[in-house]
C-alpha cells in the first residue's frame, strides 16, 4: 500500500529545500526525499557561495531573470534568519586592452538584464579597494556578495519544516511511474516505501536525469544529455589579499581563475574547468602550477606555498557552453505531459543564488490550486 501526500521532493540540495519551503509556505503537505544521510552533500556545498548579481546570462533566458529575482530574496531572507552574508561587491577586472574591450560589452549585457548599478571606477577607488590588485580597467558591481550555503539550507528547511514539511535522509529514489491518481516513486534504503503524491519535483542535481529516465510515463526524448565539468579551488592557506570577489577577465589568455573571500575572510581561488564523466571531489596538488600562473597575473605579490588545494565540485550542465549561454531546463506537464512533475535540469551557477527565484517558479508551474491529500 503507497503512503499518500500533496508534495514530494527528490533532493534536499539549496534547490529541493527552497522548493519545499516554498510548497510548505503555500500550505501543501511536503516530504523531501533524499539519498545521502545529510543535507547538501553535492553541489550546494561545493560551489564559490557568490550571490551573482546577474551581469552576463542571456537576455531573455531564465538564469537572467531568476538570478535577479533571486538575489533581491537572498538579500531578505538571509538577515531574517541569520544567515551568514555580506554584500561585498565584485569587480570585473581587465588585465588587459583585450579585456578591456569586453567591459562595456558587459555592462551593456547588465543593463539589458535589468541590472542598472554597475560602473567603472577610477584607478585611485580600485587601489583603496583592493591594494594587492594588478589592473587595466575594473567595473564594479556593488549588488554582488557572498553567502554561508550551509546556514541558507538549514534556514530553508527549519521554515519548511515549521510549516510541516518532513526530510527523509538515506533514501535514494530508485524509480516511479504515472499512476491514475497522480505519481508514484520508489524509495529504497533501510525502510524502502512507495509514496503516492499529486505533485513531484525532481530536484536531484547532478542525479536529476537519471531519476527522469526511470519514471516510467517521462518520455525519454525531454529528458536533456548530462555533460559534467568538475571544478576545484586552492585557497590563500595564511594570506587575505583580498576581501571583495575578484572576476579577472581572460583577455589576452585563453582562461583565468576567479577570487571569492568567504564569510571568515579566507581568500579562495576557482574553480577550474575540467571535463569529467563521473562526480567525485579529489584535488590535488598537480594543477597547482595553473593557479598560481592564473593568479600571478592579477595578484603579483603572490610567492610560492601561498596556495594550498582546496575543495571540488562537479557542474551539473547539459552542454559545454559556458555557464552564462547553458540556460537552466526546468519542464513541466507542457514539455514532458506528466501533470504535477516538474523536472529541474542543469542547475548550475547561477542555481545558488536563483534557489528562491527557482522555488517561485516551480510553485507556479506546479499550479495554486494543489490541495491538501486526504
Ligand atoms: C564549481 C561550482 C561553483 C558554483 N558557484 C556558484 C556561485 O558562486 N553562485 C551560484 O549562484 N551558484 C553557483 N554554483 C551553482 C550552484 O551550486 C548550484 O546551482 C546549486 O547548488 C544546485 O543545487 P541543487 O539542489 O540543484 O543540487 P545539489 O546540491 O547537488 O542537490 C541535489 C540533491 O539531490 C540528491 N539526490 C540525487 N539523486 C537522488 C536520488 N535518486 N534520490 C534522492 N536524492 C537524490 C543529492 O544527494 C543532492 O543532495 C556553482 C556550482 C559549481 C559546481
Amino acid at each position: 500500500m503507497a503512503e499518500t501526500t500533496d508534495c514530494v521532493i527528490i533532493g534536499a540540495g539549496v534547490i529541493g529545500l527552497a522548493c519545499a519551503r516554498e510548497m510548505a509556505l503555500a500550505g501543501h503537505e511536503v516530504v523531501v526525499i533524499e539519498a545521502e544521510d545529510a543535507i547538501g552533500m553535492h553541489t550546494s556545498s561545493r560551489n564559490t557561495s557568490c550571490i551573482h548579481a546577474g551581469i552576463n546570462y542571456l537576455p531573455g533566458s531564465l538564469k537572467a531573470r531568476l538570478v535577479l529575482r533571486g538575489k533581491e530574496l537572498l538579500y531578505q531572507f538571509c538577515p531574517q534568519h541569520g544567515v551568514g552574508h555580506r554584500r561585498c561587491g565584485k569587480l570585473m577586472v581587465a588585465l588587459d586592452e583585450a579585456g578591456a574591450m569586453e567591459l562595456p560589452r558587459l555592462k551593456a549585457n547588465a543593463e539589458t538584464n535589468g541590472l542598472n548599478d554597475m560602473e567603472f571606477l577610477e584607478p585611485a577607488r580600485v587601489r583603496e579597494m583592493e591594494p594587492e590588485l594588478r589592473f587595466h580597467t575594473v567595473l564594479y558591481s556593488p549588488s554582488s556578495g557572498i553567502i554561508d550555503t550551509h546556514e541558507l539550507m538549514l534556514a530553508l528547511l527549519g521554515e519548511a519544516e515549521e510549516n510541516g514539511a518532513a526530510l527523509a535522509l538515506s533514501s535514494p529514489v530508485l524509480g516511479g511511474r504515472v499512476s491514475g491518481a497522480g505519481l508514484e516513486i520508489d524509495v529504497g534504503g533501510k525502510q524502502a516505501v512507495t509514496l503516492r503524491c499529486r505533485s513531484l519535483i525532481n530536484a536531484a542535481g547532478l542525479g536529476a536525469q537519471k531519476v527522469a529516465a526511470a519514471m516510467d510515463g517521462v518520455p525519454p526524448a525531454t529528458v536533456p544529455a548530462q555533460v559534467l565539468q568538475k571544478g576545484i579551488y586552492f585557497v590563500a592557506a595564511s594570506k587575505r589579499p583580498f576581501s571583495r570577489l575578484i572576476y579577472p577577465l581572460p583577455g589576452a589568455h585563453a582562461t583565468t581563475v576567479h577570487v571569492s573571500p568567504d564569510i571568515s575572510g579566507a581568500v579562495r581561488f576557482g574553480p577550474n574547468t575540467l571535463p569529467t564523466d563521473r562526480v567525485e571531489y579529489s584535488v590535488d596538488e598537480s594543477h597547482a602550477p595553473f593557479f598560481y600562473a592564473a593568479a600571478r597575473r592579477f595578484w603579483p605579490a603572490i610567492e610560492d606555498g601561498d596556495l594550498v588545494p582546496g575543495w571540488a565540485g562537479v557542474r551539473p550542465k547539459t552542454s559545454n557552453q559556458r555557464a552564462s549561454r547553458n540556460d537552466f531546463i526546468i519542464q513541466d506537464k507542457k514539455v514532458h505531459g506528466v501533470p504535477g512533475l516538474v523536472n529541474l535540469y542543469g542547475i548550475e551557477s547561477p542555481g545558488l543564488t536563483s534557489s528562491m527565484a527557482i522555488a517561485e517558479h516551480v510553485h507556479s508551474l506546479i499550479g495554486h490550486g494543489l490541495v491538501r491529500a486526504a
